[in-house]
């Protein structure tokens, strides 16, 4: 009895420890370098081995989650099922490996403290000093070995955001080199960093990669893997070099050069034997071939697409490249499914207040309005709506863009004059969209919308359904207003539809509009869960309606897609 008592736990903890492997991302020289395109490409290499992978971001700064950033700090926030605000590389991970991410899979120093701070209060530490070592690195590693037992995972990636060197990342760094210490071989370090080219010089530089190892080296851990970010290729005698400087072996050394898509990267991961690398290293099988047939065709039909197509997006954040990330995949995977190429323009909000609509929006094969937050450029979209409603422009609004094609309505249509949400204006007469009853009571900003999966039933025979063919979807939202069932009558008998209703309560989550060819409002974000290997099927549906727009009216009209509204530096306003 005693013994096997004994026995037990440890064999148990055995069984754990040993399971999963990890794999940390680390970066040196500068940000953006695509850890997070390079984390996603390896996790699908594994994936395509048939290892089950998940990846996950600890990010560095202090906030519990993004979803107070503004994006013109951290661009789009990414919305898990289980409701997480999450930093926007989720979205890649995701639409890459086709497998949902979590709460779990982006941790901050902020979550970090709290958590550890809550423990303190509780008496979990009684008697000691908390300190950052071991009890913030002891959370980090809890939380990245959490996340690998708690799905069962063969592997985790765990991307470490920011640089070395960085302040906020010494407490990272310093968990990786515990984990390596104690898991040996079940542990790789992946580090990617930058090799670039001088122009004077006319040569690629190793040099700040040498400084950034040694960084590394300074904080206890040597990488195992060297990825190195160039726009050409490395000679075999510069990584002959970085081999030697950073004491790894040239195998070791891994090209990334500059893609001509994020959906390469996978291709030349796996020509640089990025993953037979890591495999290597971790003491896992890797002599079966990684079958990438179904990316291969993939890429193969986004890089040949039979026509090309032009859709507005209307937003007002059209400068920044990272604001609306979901969005515009999701437009790369729904054209590539519908054999075409979706070029999208960005059309900035306020321009089109100032300028009218037609000299953005003529000649445009479909119009989406952004999601968003804040009454700037409100009117803008409106009056895009008014004129994709007016002219039967295919018409996609996603939250925002689905409240303001309700209140478009209610003003031009059913003549609600100065209808508006209560966002934008409190003393509206005609409050068509509203704040939820639950919402009114909450006081603080952060985790408090109505965020991640609700069930939503469709209507037989509506758009929505025909897009669906199911009863009963389920999608994210990210919102704190609604639409009034106050009016809803009046607005079926006027001819918008609500054709997806919430199943637990009666809240409107689609439109549409009767006797047009393809208008629809979504309350939730179908962007979230649009993946190379589902398409998600609004936007395959909307890029299908553009399609034939285009075909029967635009045909070969000179469409000025390419063409992102420039005035945008009058709008720096920050909400
Ligand atoms: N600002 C709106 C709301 O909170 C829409 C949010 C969004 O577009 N994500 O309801």
């Amino acid at each position: 009895m005693g013994r096997s008592y004994l026995f037990v736990p440890f064999l148990f903890n055995t069984f754990i420890m040993s399971k999963t492997k990890y794999i940390f991302v680390t970066g040196g020289v500068t940000s953006s370098l695509g850890k997070g395109i390079i984390s996603a490409s390896l996790a699908k290499l594994l994936q395509a081995r048939g290892y089950s992978v998940t990846i996950q971001k600890l990010d560095p700064y202090i906030n519990i989650d993004p979803g107070t950033l503004n994006p013109y700090e951290h661009g789009e926030c990414y919305v898990t099922d289980d409701g997480a605000e999450t930093d926007l590389d989720l979205g890649h991970y995701e639409r890459f490996s086709n497998v949902p991410t979590s709460q779990d899979n982006n941790i901050t120093t902020g979550r970090i403290y709290r958590d550890v701070i809550e423990k303190e209060r509780k008496g979990e530490y009684l008697g000691s000093t908390v300190q950052v070592i071991p009890h913030i690195t002891d959370e980090i590693k809890y939380k990245v070995k959490f996340l690998g037992n708690k799905g069962d995972y063969d592997i985790v990636i765990t991307e470490i955001g920011g640089t070395v060197g960085d302040i906020e990342s010494l407490p990272y760094i310093e968990a990786v080199r515990q984990m390596r210490w104690e898991m040996g071989h079940n542990c790789v370090v992946v580090h990617l960093t930058l090799v670039p080219y001088l122009a004077a010089a006319q040569e690629l530089k190793t040099k700040p990669t040498q400084h950034s190892v040694k960084t590394m080296l300074e904080q206890g851990v040597q990488p195992d893997i060297i990825v190195c970010r160039c726009d050409r290729h490395l000679t075999r005698s510069l990584k002959d070099k970085i081999a030697l400087f950073c004491n790894v072996s040239v195998s070791a050394v891994i090209e990334s050069i500059d893609a001509e898509t994020i959906y390469d990267v996978p291709i030349l991961m796996r020509e640089e034997k990025l993953d037979i690398e890591v495999l290597k290293k971790l003491q896992l099988p890797y002599d079966t071939q990684p079958d990438l047939t179904m990316w291969e065709e993939f890429l193969r039909k986004y890089k040949n697409p039979s026509m090309d197509i032009c859709i507005g997006l209307v937003g007002k954040y059209v400068e920044l490249r990272d604001a609306y990330k979901s969005i515009s995949e999701s437009f790369i995977h729904a054209g590539t499914s519908n054999d075409c190429r979706v070029n999208v323009k960005m059309v900035h909000s306020e321009a089109i207040e100032e300028d009218g609509v037609e000299g953005h929006l003529a000649d445009l094969d479909g119009i989406l309005v952004a999601p968003g937050f804040g009454e700037r450029g409100i009117e803008g979209k409106i009056s895009a709506i008014k004129y994709a409603r007016e002219n039967k422009i295919p018409f996609l609004g996603i939250c925002l863009g689905m409240q303001c094609a309700v209140i478009e309505f209610a003003r031009n249509v059913l003549d609600f004059q100065k209808a508006n949400s209560t966002e934008f204006n409190t003393k509206t007469p005609f409050p068509v969209i509203d704040m939820m009853e639950e919402q009114k009571k909450i006081s603080g900003l952060g985790g408090t919308m109505r965020l991640g999966n609700y069930k939503c039933r469709l209507n037989k025979g509506s758009l929505a359904y025909n897009t669906y063919h199911a009863d009963e979807i389920q999608e994210r939202h990210r919102h704190r207003y609604e639409f009034n069932n106050e009016y809803i009558n009046d607005f079926e008998k006027g001819g918008m539809i609500r054709t997806g209703i919430n199943s637990q309560g009666n809240l409107a989550e689609i439109i549409e509009l009767k006797g047009h060819p393809w208008f629809v409002g979504v309350q939730f974000h179908p962007e979230y869960k649009s993946t190379v290997a589902s398409p998600h099927p609004v936007f395959v549906s909307f890029v299908d309606a553009a399609k034939k727009y285009h075909i029967k009216y635009t045909g070969d009209k000179k469409q000025s897609c390419d063409d992102t509204d420039k005035n945008d530096s009058q709008h720096e306003q920050k909400d």
